[in-house]
C-alpha cells in the first residue's frame, strides 16, 4: 500500500538531462548529466532523459544509444522512456501552427552573413514582406520588454528580447525545427519543473519563457551551471576535441563520478574515490547544494591547475 503514497516533493519535481547526441559522452556533458541528476534525487524527484537529435545527418541513432550507455555505466539512471526529439517533428508543428495563429509568424530569406553585418540582432527585415514558405527560414516576432526570470545560482537574468535577439528562427531554412522551440514543447511535454544545464545556454532562456507564454504552457525553473571550457575558452563538444569518456572499469567510473563532483565545487573528500560509483553517487545526492557550487571562473581556475 505504502506505494500510493507519494510524497510532495516527489510529486512537483521533473528534472531532466537533454544531449545532443553529435557525438559519445564527454566529461563537459557528464558533469551537467550528473548536476541535474543530483538535483533531481536530492529534491526526491523524476529525472528523464531527452536525445535532442533534431538534425538526423549530424546526430546519429549511434551516438545516442553510445551516451545512453555510458550513464548506465556511470549508474545514472533516468526514469520512463528516452524521448527523442526526431520523432516529436507533429507537436513542434502544432506549436508553429499556434504562433501562427497569433499572426506571430513570417517567412524570411536573410543571411546569417546579412544579420551579422546588421550588428547581429535581426532586425525584422521579413516581417511586411509576406514571403511565400518554401525555402525560407520560419521567424517568431518578438515583443518589447523585458523577460526575467530568477536562476536559482546566477541570480535574477534579464533580457530584451527585441534589442538584444530579435525576430527568432522556430523553423530552419532547410526544414528543421529549431532547438528554441523543440526544447520548449518536450520540457513541456514531459512537465519539467526544474531545468538543470551549462551556462552557454542562458542566453537562450529569455527566447524559451517568451515562448512558453505565447503556447500557454508551464515555466518551469532554471539552473545554469558553469561550463567545462578547453584552453580557448571555448566549450568542450565533438568540433572541439572533447575525447569520450573511458568508462573502461568500475575504477574509472569512480574517478569520473568523483571528477564531475570535484569540478562541480562539492569538494568530495579524497577517499571517497576509492568507493563504487553507487556509493560516490549516494554522496553526491547527500551532499548537493546549489549554493556550493562553483562559478564559472573558479571553474576555468581549476581546470587550468
Ligand atoms: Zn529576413
Amino acid at each position: 500500500m505504502a506505494a500510493l503514497f507519494i510524497s510532495m516533493s516527489e510529486a512537483n519535481y521533473i528534472g531532466r538531462f537533454a544531449p545532443s547526441p553529435s557525438g559519445p559522452l564527454h566529461i563537459g556533458s557528464l558533469v551537467a548529466a550528473v548536476a541535474s541528476y543530483l538535483d533531481a534525487r536530492s529534491n526526491n524527484g523524476r529525472w528523464l532523459m531527452r536525445m535532442e537529435d533534431l538534425d538526423p545527418p549530424r546526430e546519429t541513432r549511434k551516438a545516442a544509444d553510445q551516451i545512453l550507455t555510458a550513464l548506465e555505466e556511470c549508474n545514472l539512471h533516468w526514469d520512463g522512456e528516452v524521448l527523442y526529439q526526431s520523432q516529436r517533428y507533429g507537436a513542434y508543428q502544432e506549436a508553429i501552427d499556434t504562433l501562427k495563429k497569433q499572426e506571430l509568424v513570417f517567412a524570411c530569406d536573410c543571411t546569417r552573413q546579412q544579420i551579422q553585418e546588421a550588428g547581429g540582432v535581426y532586425s525584422g527585415t521579413c516581417r511586411h514582406r509576406h514571403l511565400a514558405a518554401g525555402e525560407t527560414a520560419l521567424r517568431c516576432k518578438v515583443a518589447t520588454g523585458l523577460i526575467t526570470f530568477r536562476d536559482r545560482i546566477q541570480g535574477v537574468q534579464s533580457q530584451h528580447l527585441d534589442k538584444e535577439v530579435g525576430d527568432f528562427v522556430i523553423k530552419r531554412k532547410d526544414g528543421l525545427y529549431a532547438y528554441q522551440l523543440a526544447v520548449v514543447v518536450d520540457d513541456a511535454f514531459q512537465d519539467i519543473t526544474h531545468v538543470v544545464r551549462g551556462i552557454d545556454l542562458m542566453n537562450s532562456t529569455p527566447r524559451q519563457i517568451y515562448l512558453q507564454r505565447l503556447l500557454g504552457l508551464n515555466e518551469p525553473a532554471y539552473v545554469h551551471i558553469p561550463v567545462i571550457v578547453n584552453d580557448q575558452g571555448q566549450k568542450l563538444s565533438k568540433q572541439h576535441m572533447a575525447s569520450p569518456i573511458d568508462t573502461g572499469s568500475k575504477e574509472k567510473i569512480s574517478y569520473l563520478l568523483f571528477s564531475s563532483m570535484d569540478y562541480l565545487g562539492l569538494a568530495p573528500e579524497p577517499a571517497l574515490i576509492m568507493e563504487s560509483p553507487g556509493d560516490i553517487l549516494a554522496w553526491g545526492i547527500a551532499h548537493w547544494s546549489v549554493d556550493n557550487l562553483l562559478n564559472q571562473s573558479e571553474l576555468h581556475e581549476k581546470i587550468q591547475q
